[in-house]
């Protein structure tokens, strides 16, 4: 007989295990190692215990990055790949005006680039943790609310909901998915991009201080199948969906490796972001997810695009109906 493991924070399973012990290379937050669980039953990895009370330790202040604007290559490309992104669900959102929010937006780059793609664009607003970031975006003209999205209770309805990156750094993603939820206008699309544990280098580098965790930050991680079931409980259904390219995880993944073998030194005063082959490899791994995803590849990235899904409304309309009459 096993003991039972951890209870899984999705499924509520109690059949979890141990999956891996990561380091934050990337930061040199703390020199602490976490501890990463697995569900097989909804096959969520997820961390325990959550660092929710180390926030200001965990995130330094070099995490967000406010610089003058990256003309490198590399930025570049990745410009116009966000560009395309945000042009293709735009042309699917209804309406004479889109009010377009991104939570976790930071300085707001992302909602000033399409500001300047869609003229349909009326209200832009970040929802956000940080104060610096966010007297950045008010002055490009957004609005801001420094705060998290459960508390955030708008009186407009948006169009378009960005969650970049966001939903594996947050302890109860299927709160997060609610709140967005509520604030959706009728036929508005939430663009979502998480990292993918069903990916190669995921695989390979599990063991080996593997980048997509993001150690200690991404707190749940998902596949395909466990965050299109989780978007259903929270009355969403996956309209489209697409891998794209992990390239950071990939840099992260082999400069620890490489370190753990003693080719490259990683210390806090050269964490993996500041070392100078990280902008080397990184552009060679998009290449190599970019050559691969077409031919069946699984790069550590996932877009998806969420809609309300109307049978749920339906179901809520009913059990409202009912309670009514009741
Ligand atoms: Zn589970």
């Amino acid at each position: 007989m096993t003991a039972p493991g951890l209870r899984c924070p999705l499924c509520r399973g109690t059949r979890t295990r141990p999956w891996a012990r990561a380091r934050d290379l990337e930061y040199f937050t703390t020199e602490d190692e976490f501890a990463y669980h697995r569900c097989p039953d909804c096959r969520l990895v997820f961390i325990d215990p959550v660092p929710a009370d180390r926030l200001a330790e965990i995130y330094p202040a070099s995490y967000y990055s406010y610089g003058p604007p990256d003309r490198s290559f590399a930025a570049r490309v990745k410009q116009r790949l966000d560009a395309a992104a945000f042009r293709h669900v735009l042309a699917r959102v209804p309406g004479a005006a889109v009010n377009v929010l991104d939570v976790g937006g930071g300085d707001g780059a992302h909602l000033s680039m399409i500001r300047e793609l869609e003229p349909r664009t009326a209200l832009t607003q970040v929802v956000d943790l940080d104060e610096r970031a966010g007297r950045l975006a008010r002055a490009r003209g957004h609005r801001y609310h420094q705060g998290r999205i459960e508390d955030f209770a708008p009186p407009e309805l948006f169009g378009l909901i960005l969650l970049v990156n966001l939903i594996e750094h947050v302890a109860d993603p299927a709160a997060v998915l609610a709140a967005l939820r509520r604030c959706l206008a009728p036929g508005g699309v939430i663009l979502v991009k998480t990292p993918n544990t069903a990916s190669l280098d995921a695989r390979l580098f599990r063991h080996r201080n593997w980048g997509g965790l993001h150690c200690p930050r991404h707190w749940r991680l998902f596949d395909r199948g466990n965050f299109t079931r989780l978007a259903a409980s929270a009355g969403l259904r996956v309209d489209r969906f697409r891998h794209t390219q992990g390239a950071p995880f990939w840099t992260a993944s082999v400069l620890a490796w490489l370190a753990g073998r003693g080719l490259v030194r990683l210390s806090a005063a050269r964490p993996v972001v500041r070392h100078p082959l990280y902008p080397v490899l990184t552009p060679l791994f998009a290449a190599f997810d970019f050559i691969r995803t077409p031919l069946g590849g699984r790069p550590s990235q996932m877009f998806f695009e969420l809609a309300a899904d109307d049978r749920a409304e339906e179901l809520t309309g009913q059990s409202l109906r009912s309670t009514r009459h009741a």
